[in-house]
């Protein structure tokens, strides 16, 4: 039994094993950007208002 070759998922290519499961590195780093776009929302949360807070704060004390 031979398993079906499962295509990029980025482009429906046919993968590379080299760059598996993609068919090149652009399609690696192009799934990759996308993680790392979705990391970067959470990275660059806004502030929470308890840290607002909390800065003013410590603004004030002086
Ligand atoms: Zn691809």
């Amino acid at each position: 039994m031979t398993k079906p070759a499962k295509p990029c998922p980025i482009c429906k290519k046919a993968r590379s094993e080299e760059f598996s499961p993609f068919c090149s590195s652009r399609c690696r780093d192009r799934d990759l950007s996308k993680w790392f776009g979705d990391g970067y929302s959470v990275a660059g949360r806004p502030a929470l208002p308890e840290e607002i807070a909390a800065e003013v704060t410590g603004a004030q004390e002086d």
